[in-house]
């Protein structure tokens, strides 16, 4: 099979390490390729043409070379710096959760256009929202459904029944909101208010232009924050168990054919 040597593709810079003495090993989402991992040569001399054009954060058109291990950034041009993002700390805290909560969904090589389309917009939202935690909140509810671990906000994760909007029960280990019937289900489930569910619903299921209608005070963000914080983390965990799993799985299965 013949591959091309030299490649393009538009990216989003996840991370940045520094590699060797003078490169930097980059970490990218692309629309067709996923998340990538590829060196940029030289990118840390002070007068490097490249490095002005590598920042995290930054929406690039990359031209590529296929490496032996990594491929190579041998060309990157500017598509849209987010300037905000940059310029204000607070937006720059707001947009580091965003690129590594993506980061971390995601594994490598693994194409999703929809969720690079997420995250380009998400940056653009971050860069100019009048209100940082509910845009947050927004689109990590957007990443749970496209990488298909959206909480379940309307039917009862125990029992199936549709909710009343009232004030509930949020049970982080079974993904979603519990019927007073179902709380023996998990002993460690939360009430959520009736604020916090509908904010959520309608985050869920509405366009981000629906968003700026939407006032929230500054209790129903932090309960909001909580509910959303814990169910990431578990979720994350969740993922990460899998992923161990799997390997493992491989390993001995290659173990037991060779
Ligand atoms: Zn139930």
């Amino acid at each position: 099979m013949s591959r091309e040597r030299l490649y393009r593709s538009e990216a989003i810079v996840l991370r940045r390490q520094d590699f060797g003495e003078a490169d930097r090993l980059l970490t990218l989402f692309t629309p067709g390729l996923g998340k990538i991992r590829v060196i940029a040569k030289g990118a840390r001399k002070p007068r490097s043409r490249k490095a002005g054009h590598i920042e995290s954060f930054m929406r690039t058109k990359m031209l590529f070379a296929r490496g032996r291990n990594l491929d190579l950034v041998t060309q990157a041009e500017l598509v849209e710096p987010y300037r905000p993002l940059r310029e204000d700390l607070v937006r720059v805290t707001y947009a580091s959760h965003a690129v590594e909560l993506l980061d971390r969904f995601t594994a490598e090589n693994d194409a999703h256009p929809e969720l690079y389309h997420l995250l380009a917009e998400a940056l653009g939202w971050l860069a100019e929202t009048r209100d940082l935690l509910l845009t947050t909140r927004y689109y990590e509810l957007r990443l749970l459904s496209l990488t298909g671990f959206q909480p379940q906000l309307f039917q009862c994760v125990g029992c199936g029944r549709v909710v009343e909007p009232q004030d509930q029960y949020f049970s982080t280990e079974l993904g979603g909101v519990l019927c007073p019937d179902c709380l023996p289900a998990d002993p460690r489930r939360q009430p959520i208010s009736l604020g916090a569910l509908k904010t959520l619903r309608y985050l869920q299921t509405r366009p981000y232009s629906a968003v700026g209608a939407l006032r929230v005070r500054r209790s129903l963000h932090d309960e909001l924050e909580t509910v959303m914080h814990n169910y990431l983390q578990h979720q994350l965990e969740r993922r990460l168990q899998s992923a161990d799993f799997l390997k493992r799985l491989r390993r001995e299965h290659v173990s037991v054919t060779n």
